[in-house]
């Protein structure tokens, strides 16, 4: 999988090269480039940002380098900039991208959004600063072939940018990749794998650590009893810290 990233800050997503991430792409499952969108500007000044439309406070991302930049790394010219005699028709439509906008007033990013994204083959990041990126720009990809829009939040809160949410993203679809988990076993247990439930908990040794015990039955070494155990318990976790979620598959918890 391709994974772009487009951003004024290439440095804060230096942690994807560590850790499963990193692995990841020394194996060849992802190819991950980071862009920095001032290469996309054309002033002295490497401008990205202009006054809200309207008034207001902050400033707004301008849509003219998120367009260069967004062409660029799909490896098409916008038809309007070709040559004349191919102008109006969208040459070399390349492979299919999906384009992630990262906005805190986009569908929520879940579990489910993740297994959405990991299905792509190229995937591109645009990271907002400031109030956020013209809407233009969602817009126009909305209706350029061969590209899919997903304008998505990771949570209920403000960031001070995208790129800590292209983090999260990218981190949560790589771990589903087939090869990028040592054992994809922990994928079929582990919270929202099944929608509307989370977790039970999960011990390691010592047996007893400051007086506390390890729940019995996970020592007894009775399958059908710890299984059962693990799905109370997952259900119990559900209700008590997400009711929002319990039963959310229409299951009775
Ligand atoms: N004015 C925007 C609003 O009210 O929705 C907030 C802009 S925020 C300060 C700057 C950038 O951070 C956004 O363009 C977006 O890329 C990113 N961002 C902030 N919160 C986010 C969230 N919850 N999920 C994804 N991206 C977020």
């Amino acid at each position: 999988m391709l994974i772009d990233v487009i951003t004024i800050f290439p440095e804060y997503l230096a942690p994807a090269r560590l850790s499963l991430l990193g692995k990841a792409a020394e194996a060849g499952i992802i190819q991950l480039r980071v862009h920095d969108l001032r290469e996309w500007t054309e002033d002295r000044h490497h401008t990205v940002d202009d006054t809200p439309a309207g008034g207001g406070a902050g400033m707004v991302m301008m849509p003219e380098p998120w367009g260069r930049a967004i062409d660029a790394v799909l490896g098409r010219a916008h038809p309007a900039e070709q040559p004349d005699e191919e102008q109006g028709q969208e040459r070399n439509q390349g492979e299919a991208a999906t384009l992630v906008v990262t906005t805190a007033s986009g569908r929520l990013f879940d579990q489910a959004a993740a297994a959405r994204l990991a299905r792509a083959d190229h995937l591109v990041f645009a990271c907002g600063r400031y109030e956020g990126i013209d809407a233009r720009v969602a817009e126009h990809y909305r209706a350029r072939p061969q590209v899919a829009v997903e304008e998505l939040s990771i949570g209920d809160y403000v960031l001070a940018g995208g790129e800590v949410a292209a983090l999260v993203m990218i981190e949560a679809l790589t771990r589903l990749l087939p090869g990028v988990l040592g054992n994809a076993e922990s994928l079929a247990e582990e919270s929202h794998a099944q929608p509307g439930l989370l977790e039970y908990p999960v011990y390691t040794k010592p047996p007893v650590w400051r007086g506390l015990a390890t729940p019995e039955v996970l020592l007894s070494g009775h399958h059908g009893q710890i299984a059962q155990w693990r799905r109370d318990r997952a259900e119990e976790r559900t209700r008590l810290m997400r009711p929002d979620l319990a039963g959310a598959d229409g299951r009775r918890i």
